[in-house]
């Protein structure tokens, strides 16, 4: 690998959360298999470089004015955000200035996560070139770009009109109007506001979507067609199922494979909200309750720990065949054989690796872009269900998990997810579509 392509550079920014750190990292680990050399941008938590053993040869760099974890505490993911995208800018720009200074450092690309919009700054700077990376779904890329048009006043007036919420998106088919990302993320001119600005591609030159064309080959032709994107997008997932190492931010807890090993196939129903919902007390008693009524054996992820169950609950739940983990490998766990059912907030990342273990879903989304996520599990792929309301309880936890697990109706969800495993398969491997498009982003790449 001594030729100058080898040595070409490609700087990375991933936003500092778990299901945007592990994307960017495969992507990484992907490129930097294919030739190039990868500098990885990052802040003061939630850092790539913790996992930096299993990524020998990458470079990692923190950025000086970005922001503390406290923060994110205390002004929420919206405007810390903005604040972050505001104060790292400049430093950004001071780094690659010197970056361009170091020998042999030949920058071919800054590939930035759609959230980290300040990169685009120092890209148009440097005259380098810049492509978004985005790591949810093409429907919710394309449904960002619909929400960055309209007006928040007049938005909320029609909204209250049941009809509309009802209406199909016209350049967006099947979704409405009710289903584009907005309910829960914050203030509505806020949420638009921070749409309007990952909305804008600046002067990058292409987009990377971590999605598969068969999942979403209608949001992508709306991209291509009614959207109007106006530059190359390369649709390369689900980046977990290209060989990489793990990126995992929290130690996983792997003894629940030894128990996994215990159970019969496809017998447990796997509980996990993701990195960032945290449950309240009342919300995880209704939930141990349903599901030890439920009388499946069960995986669950609480990221506090079996320690914030009251001891009867815990107690009850070890005698019902409940296993408690804080971090699970949930990509192995998935796979495993005694898993059937995965009850998910439905976060893009474990939606993508449900789907490509044919593991049906419940759905229990908590704001805009999970929601638009339960949608196309529900009622486009028909591979599970969502669990509505603000409140749910031990009844509806443990009806939801028998419908999944012990019905006919879940059994048909199971069969669909199964067919999407195969085409998931199908897309990633020599001359699937997703591999196709990987091999002609490396070339665009290597053009740069
Ligand atoms: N994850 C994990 N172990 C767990 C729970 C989650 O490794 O116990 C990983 C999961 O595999 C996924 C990521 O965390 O890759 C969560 O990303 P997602 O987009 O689903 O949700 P987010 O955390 O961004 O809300």
């Amino acid at each position: 690998m001594g030729n100058k392509e080898a040595k070409r550079r490609i700087v990375l920014v991933p936003v500092p959360a778990q299901g945007h750190v592990t994307p960017m990292m495969q992507l990484g680990k992907a490129l930097y298999s294919n030739g190039f050399s990868i500098t990885v941008v990052e802040g003061h938590f939630n850092q790539a470089s913790s996992s930096s053993q299993h990524f020998p040869g990458f470079q990692f760099v923190t950025i000086k004015e970005s922001l503390p974890e406290s923060e994110y505490e205390k002004l929420g993911p919206l405007e810390f955000g903005m604040k972050l995208n505001r104060t790292s800018e400049a430093s950004f720009k001071d780094f690659i200035a010197q970056l361009l200074l170091q020998q042999g450092n030949d920058i071919a690309c800054i590939i930035y996560d759609e959230f980290m919009y300040f990169s685009a700054a120092a890209a148009k700077e440097f005259n380098l070139p810049s492509v978004i990376f985005s790591t949810t779904s093409a429907t919710n890329y394309a449904s960002r770009r619909v929400l960055s048009e309209l007006n928040a006043d007049k938005f909320l007036v029609d909204m209250e009109d049941p009809e509309m919420q009802d209406q199909v998106v016209e350049s967006l088919y099947p979704l409405r109007y009710k289903d584009l990302a907005i309910s829960g993320m914050g203030p509505l001119e806020q949420v638009l506001e921070v749409c309007r600005k990952v909305a804008n591609k600046r002067s990058a030159s292409a987009v990377i979507i971590n999605t598969v064309s068969c999942l979403e080959s209608s949001s992508l032709s709306c991209l291509d067609t009614s959207v109007k994107i106006g530059i190359p997008m390369y649709s390369i997932g689900p980046l977990h199922m290209t060989p990489s190492p793990p990126s995992s931010l929290l130690e996983e807890d792997r003894s629940c494979i030894e128990w996994l090993n215990k159970q019969k196939p496809r017998s447990v129903i796997y509980i996990s909200l993701g990195s960032i919902y945290e449950m309240v007390t009342k919300e995880l008693l209704e939930m141990a309750w349903g599901l030890c009524d439920s009388n499946q054996p069960f995986l669950w992820v609480i990221r506090h720990g079996s320690e914030s169950l009251p001891e009867e609950v815990s107690t009850m739940v070890s005698e019902r065949e409940g296993y408690i983990v804080k971090w699970a490998p949930q990509i192995k766990v998935l796979g495993h054989p005694a898993v059937g059912g995965f009850w998910s907030h439905s976060g893009w990342n474990s939606i993508l690796e449900s789907i490509a273990e044919g593991v049906p879903m419940i759905c229990r989304p908590f704001h805009g872009e999970q929601k638009l996520n339960a949608m196309y599990i529900e009622s486009v792929w028909r591979i599970g269900f969502q669990v509505e309301g603000s409140k749910v309880d031990r009844g509806e936890v443990e009806r939801a998990v028998k419908r999944l697990m012990v019905d006919e109706e879940g059994a048909g969800m199971q069969e669909r997810a199964l067919v999407l495993k195969e085409k998931l398969k199908a897309s990633v491997k020599s001359g699937g579509t997703s591999y196709n498009a990987f091999d002609e982003l490396v070339k665009y790449l290597k053009t740069k």
